[in-house]
């Protein structure tokens, strides 16, 4: 027998694919999705924060595709960056043009002293090492910096540089020709990506329910008992295991193991994140932007991002009137009241020219998603290879973007919940 943890993508994926092996699949909340979830308020539909889908392999696409066929909705990324009053088009580093002109020079001096200068880092380099480094103090000053201190809210020199892959690093060419106003090529992994057309992001873990057996829900794992091989949940029910497969947080999930070692639990409470408030707005206003998304580093902006859902699928929304969802990092500790958050996030769409003074809310919403983005600081690249390892010890696969503990997709969530059953029907065949 295998218990799942979580029915979010990387707990559906592996138990769609698991074929003749018996399963529990349990999940905390009453739905399925986890971060994929989606949900209305007053007739706008919000996911929990954006997610669009991107994918690089074949094979997820085909999953993807036979799970949602006809209802993807194919788009060409519109993404933008608001600063300096200005509005150019993402990423910042190729698309200067337009910018007050000494931000332009700053940012082209700085670009371009990095280059003459040595590039390489030692391997210990921080991730505002990197960024100096790699894009100068101009791009660094007016963009790099402001906005990743805004999402991470934790020093950059305490961040490595392990995820960096996802920031695009153009030639100079680029960047010069982004300064003069020429884009004639897309920078990033998500240019192109679909959405569903219908019921938001959380259309493909339902779609996922024809695959999979029942999901049992409001069953929170409270203990793991990993030498009688048992785990205990909130409703007091227990489930005994050959192999459990653990999406929830890898730090909580250490936690709520009884009996593993001193080390490995003391170890687990050094693994830091941030969390995110989304806040959801509408007003009765149409096509309030072109965009898909906006990032904003600027300080007087509370979010570090805003999208628009409606640009994704018209029917996130009513005719005639435009929804957005605003994202605030925040430190887990720390608490905002929700009124608070839409004050300020409702000033700075003013502040943008996103919205009129005189906008009136149709729908608002705050929610919390306490683990959002898993810090990658020095302890962390030490740290999660030791605890998986003496899990998987204990015949526990933790998997999926915060079992692993990292910074990836809904793809590798679904890829890893693939290759987990698989790596499970093999060790079956070979008993
Ligand atoms: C702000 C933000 C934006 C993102 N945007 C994108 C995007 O545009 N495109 C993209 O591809 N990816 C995006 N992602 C990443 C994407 O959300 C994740 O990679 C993916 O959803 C992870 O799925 P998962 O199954 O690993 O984890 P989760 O979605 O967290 O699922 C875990 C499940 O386990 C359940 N659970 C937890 N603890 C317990 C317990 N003790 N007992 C029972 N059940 C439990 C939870 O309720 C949940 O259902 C974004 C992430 C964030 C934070």
């Amino acid at each position: 027998m295998v218990v799942i943890i979580g029915a979010g993508l990387a707990g559906l994926s592996a138990a769609s694919f698991l074929g003749k092996i018996p399963y529990r699949l349990l999940e905390r909340e009453a739905t399925v999705g986890g971060l994929c979830r989606s949900h209305e308020v007053n007739g706008f539909t919000f996911d929990e924060t954006g997610h669009v889908l991107h994918c690089k392999t074949a094979a997820m696409r085909r999953l993807v595709e036979g799970l949602l066929g006809d209802d993807l909705l194919p788009h060409a990324r519109q993404s933008a960056v608001f600063s300096k009053n200005t509005l150019t088009p993402y990423p910042f580093q190729v698309h200067l043009h337009g910018l007050p002109q000494e931000t332009v020079r700053d940012c082209l001096e700085g670009y371009v002293s990095a280059l003459v200068s040595s590039r390489k880092l030692p391997p210990s380099g921080s991730f505002k090492g990197w960024i100096l480094a790699n894009f100068g103090a101009g791009i660094a000053h007016h963009f790099m910096v402001p906005f990743n201190e805004k999402l991470w809210n934790v020093p950059l020199e305490e961040l490595t540089t392990e995820w960096t892959s996802l920031v695009p690093r153009p030639p100079l060419r680029d960047v010069i020709n982004g300064a003069l106003g020429i884009n004639d090529k897309e920078f990033g992994y998500n240019t192109q990506f679909s959405y569903p057309r219908v019921g938001g992001i959380q259309s493909l873990p339902l779609a996922f329910l024809q695959r999979v057996g029942p999901v049992e829900h409001h069953k929170e794992v409270l203990e793991v008992d990993t030498k009688q091989r048992r785990v205990r949940c909130s409703d007091g029910s227990t489930f005994e295991y050959e192999s459990l497969v653990s999406t929830m947080p890898l730090p909580v999930l250490v936690q709520r193991c009884i009996d593993l070692p001193k080390r490995i639990r003391e170890a687990s409470l050094k693994l830091r994140w941030t969390s995110v408030y989304a806040v959801n707005l509408a007003i009765n206003r149409a096509n309030i932007s072109s965009k898909h998304w906006i990032y904003f580093p600027e300080d007087v902006f509370p979010f570090y991002r805003a999208g628009f859902p409606m640009n994704l699928s018209p029917k996130m929304g009513k005719r005639g009137a435009s929804s957005i969802a605003a994202e605030v990092s925040h430190r887990p500790e720390a608490s905002v009241p929700p009124a608070q958050l839409i004050k300020r996030t409702r000033a700075g769409l003013v502040r943008a020219g996103i919205f009129q003074p005189d906008d009136a809310l149709v729908a608002s919403e705050v929610r919390d998603i306490p683990y959002a983005y898993v810090i990658f600081d020095r302890i962390r690249a030490r740290i999660v290879p030791m605890i998986l390892e003496e899990l998987e010890r204990r015949g526990i696969h933790s998997i999926g973007r915060y079992g692993r503990w990292e910074h990836t997709s809904m793809e590798t969530a679904m890829q890893q919940g693939k290759e987990t059953a698989k790596a499970l029907r093999r060790a079956v065949a070979l008993t």
